[in-house]
Formats: structure tokens, sequence, C-alpha cells
């Protein structure tokens, strides 16, 4: 019988294989430092140290690599970004199917890099379904985001409807009315990713500092308990914890996303349950389900999380929590298969999310910055792309990548839109949510009128346009 643990599968699941870095105690300089040894912080290393091994990159992490929100996600890796389709609609011709090629491209390059550093992180490139499931409405609205889709230069090969046959001999959902493939996605072992990088990137002569809180950082210069350590340029990567800097202070709201791992399931049940690829799969409601067939065969099950008055950062939550154990309802309505299986871990993240819902990557050379974030639960894949985007930058060598509608090279800081001050956003993502839970009741139910359904989702979506 297993016990329910609080602490996130993946970490918990294998010790980082290398000892902890030492910290940074003594006063020194660099060429460029990084904050932060997440993905964004990582990526960014790597691709720097690769293009240029003569410039000296010092990493900072307050704690361990990984031990942010890349050390405690689902896993999706992403061959794309949030809002994507707004900004392939800003593009024609061309230059629309060099960005489109750059998203796709995501996936490649992460297994090209995982193959060339001998990183084992579970990959899989299984593709990602999203599933029409327990109620009707999921079909119209999977086709509302289809016809998006198409609308930004999506063909068949990218974005595919399935009936309900074809989805269901993939994956087995309660009340499967089709959904939509995508090729472009993998699934990983965030935990593994972020530490096979750390190694890497340490390997390349990039100094690592763990245990090594900035306190505070003022225009080339980050300060530290004991020390403090001057730069050309600083890369705050820093995500949902970007907010404890004045400078970046409202750049992007922390949001928190929770997750439940079962045991691992028998034989028996994965026939039922499919994901035979290791298929990434979600519902297509407005809950943002995401979820993974472990390495290991567990499921790993995630949705839309909360968001804390003056948008404080939360990494420990109780495993008791209401919170939890509606998203294991929802686990078990999809899952029927699921009988009584355990669901053995509970943990949760703080990620992080810009103004429109909108990722961004800006580099001002006057000032010395370079930063990437607001990627809005999608940035397991985007945080390479925002990496490989921002080494290019600080090594000025502009590329394709550098010219994406998603970077800005000129107006530094002020080009940032900043969220509204409190209470506006708690106010305002609880009326959001409150608009979706209603919705997703009311189609749940079943016996709701349709035009009180209608009414829910245009209320929904009314107030999350206000906010952003
Ligand atoms: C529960 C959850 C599930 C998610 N699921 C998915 C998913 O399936 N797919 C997907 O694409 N995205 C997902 N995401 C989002 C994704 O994990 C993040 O977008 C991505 O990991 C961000 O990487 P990052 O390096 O920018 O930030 P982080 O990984 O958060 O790294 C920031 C680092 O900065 C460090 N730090 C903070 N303050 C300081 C300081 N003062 N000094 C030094 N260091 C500091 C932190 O310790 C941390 O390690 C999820 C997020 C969460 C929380």
């Amino acid at each position: 019988m297993s016990t329910l643990s609080q602490a996130c599968l993946w970490l918990d699941a294998a010790p980082p294989a290398v000892p902890a870095r030492p910290p940074l105690r003594q006063s020194s300089s660099c060429d460029v430092a990084i904050i932060g040894g997440g993905y964004t912080g990582l990526w960014t290393a790597y691709y720097l140290k690769r293009a240029a091994p003569e410039l000296d990159v010092a990493l900072l992490e307050a704690q361990r690599c990984g031990d942010g929100a890349s050390g405690r996600n689902g896993g999706w890796l992403l061959g794309g970004l949030a809002q994507q389709e707004r900004h392939l609609l800003s593009l024609q011709g061309a230059a629309r199917e060099q960005a489109r090629r750059s998203l796709f491209g995501i996936v490649d390059e992460v297994a090209a890099v995982l193959a060339r550093e001998r990183i084992d992180c579970d990959f899989a490139h299984g593709g990602v379904l999203y599933a029409a499931a327990r109620y009707p409405e999921q079909a119209a609205m999977g086709r509302d985001w289809l016809r998006q889709l198409r609308r930004a230069g999506h063909g068949e090969a990218d974005f595919r409807w399935l009936d309900a046959a074809e989805m269901a001999a993939q994956l087995g959902v309660s009340g499967v009315g089709g959904g939509i493939y995508s090729p472009h996605c993998a699934v990983i072992d965030p935990a593994k990713l972020a530490w096979g990088l750390a190694r890497a990137v340490a390997a390349l002569g990039v100094r690592i500092h763990e245990d090594s809180p900035v306190r505070r950082w003022s225009a080339g210069k980050l300060y530290l308990a004991d020390c403090e350590l001057s730069a050309r340029v600083v890369v705050p990567a820093l995500e949902g914890a970007a907010s404890q800097f004045s400078a970046l202070s409202r750049c992007l709201l922390p949001v928190q996303s929770l997750l439940l791992a079962t045991e691992p399931l028998s034989t028996a049940q994965w026939d039922e349950i499919g994901l035979a690829r290791r298929q990434a799969f979600g519902d297509l409601s407005r809950m943002v389900t995401y979820g993974q067939r472990s390495a290991d065969g567990r499921l790993v099950f995630g949705a839309r999380g909360g968001y804390r008055l003056g948008g404080r950062v939360q990494w420990d939550f109780d495993p008791d929590a209401e919170a939890f154990r509606w998203r294991e309802r929802l686990l078990r309505r999809l899952f029927p298969a699921l009988g009584a299986t355990a669901v053995q871990y509970r943990w949760g993240g703080t990620l992080g999310v810009a103004r429109a819902f909108t990722p961004y990557v800006l580099y001002d050379r006057r000032a010395g910055l370079a930063m990437a974030g607001g990627y809005g639960g999608e940035g397991v894949g985007a945080a390479n792309l925002m990496g490989r985007t921002l080494a290019q930058l600080i090594l000025e060598r502009p590329d394709p990548l550098t010219a994406m509608p998603w970077v800005s090279t000129e107006g530094g800081l002020e080009r940032v839109r900043r969220w509204a001050p409190e209470p506006i956003p708690w106010l305002g993502y609880h009326l959001v949510r409150s608009g979706y839970a209603l919705e997703e009741r009311l189609c749940a139910s079943g016996g709701a009128p349709a035009w009180s359904k209608r009414g829910a989702a245009r209320l929904a979506s009314a107030l999350e346009a206000l906010l952003a």
C-alpha cells in the first residue's frame, strides 16, 4: 500500500546525480551573469558557451538547479509558444513559415541536445492528444480552436481532427467525442532534464553556484549575502519568482499549477487507457488539464492552478487540500480504468504569466539586460527556443530567431507591459476562474439549458480579455 506524498514525483524519485555546487562567497566579475537555474537560465548558458567558449558565464541559483518550475512541471515538451497564433497571424508568407518552423523545430532541437550531451530524461516523442471528453461541448471548443489554428497557417500535418473512434484507439477517456492530435510534442521527466542540462552546462565551463540567492540587482551588479558579482550582461531567468526584484515587479503574474501522480498502473489498465507511444494528453475543457504516461507507468495529471493575493509564490502545498481532491475527482472521471488505484504524489509549483498571456524575449544592450519569460505553463519547450534566442542576442549575432515577433531589442524594460497593481489581478483571476468553473459545472451536469452554458462561456472569456 502506498502512502501519499506531498513531494514532487520527479524531484523525489532520484536525487540529483551530482553534489550541490558551491555557493558564491567571494566578489568577482564575469561577462554574463544568469540569475536562476531553471530551463531558461540553463539553456541560455548552454547556447552561449557553445557559441563562445571564451565567454565567462556565471549562473546563480537560490536552491538547487531544477528546484523551481523546471523540475516539477507536467513534462509536456511542446514545439510551440503560448499565444503563438496571435504572432503567426501578424506575419505573412515566408516570415510566417520561418516562425512556424522555429516553433515546431523545438522538439527536434531538444532531442539533438539530449543525444549529444547524453542526457537521459525519459524523452518520448509521441505527440499530443487534446481529447473532447466528458461532455459534448468540448468537441465544439476543439473545432473552434482548430479553425483558429488553420487561420494561423497550420495544416493537417500539424494539427488534425480525430473522430471519436480514432481518439478512443489512442486514449481511453470517458465520453470521448474525438479531438485534436498534433505531433509537435514530446514528454520528459522534467527534473532529469534540468539536472542533465546543469551537468552539460558545467562541463562546458559555466560557473554554477547553488544555494546562492541574489538579494538585490542594479545595473551590472548582483548583490548576494556576503559578496557581489559584476557582469556586462545580466539575465534574470526567474519566471514565477521575477517580482521579488522591483525592476521586474508586475511583469509576470505568479500563478500556481497542481499535479498528481498515481501508483504505477497494471498492464491491463494501460491496455484500457492507451497512450502506447506515451503521447501527452489533456481534455478540451477550459480547466487546462495536462497529463502524461510516465516512463515508470504512472498517470501524471495536472490542471489550472491558483493565484495568491499579492502575487505570492508557492512551492509547498497541503496534499489534503480540496484543490488536489478536485483534480483527483476530475482524473477519475476521465479514466474509470483507474478503479481503486491510489494517487501517490500531489505537488505544485509556480509559473509566470505575462500580460496578454504572451511570452517575450527582451535585450537591452545599453542596460546590459537580457531576459525571457511569461511562458504561461508552456515553458518546457519555449525556454529552449528563448535560451537559443537570448544567446544570439547577447553575442550580437542576428539570425532568424532574433527577428521573431516575440523579440524586443528596442525600448528596454519599458516595453514589457505590467499587470495592474493588486488587488486587481487577484480579483480578476478569481472572477475568471469562477466563470470557467460555472461553465464546467453547467456542461458537466448535462441538464443545463444551452443558453446558460453559452452565457457562462462568454462571461469567462470576456473577463479573461479584460484581465489581459
Ligand atoms: C506545476 C507546473 C506544471 C507545469 N507543466 C508544464 C508542462 O507540462 N509543459 C510546459 O511547457 N510547461 C509547464 N510548466 C511551466 C514550466 O515548468 C515553466 O515555464 C519553466 O520551467 C520555466 O523555466 P524557468 O527557468 O524560466 O523558471 P524556473 O524553472 O522557475 O526557474 C527559476 C529559478 O530561479 C531560482 N531563483 C528564484 N529566486 C532567485 C534568486 N533571488 N536568486 C537566484 N535564483 C533564484 C529558482 O530557485 C528557480 O530555480 C509547468 C509549471 C508548473 C509550476
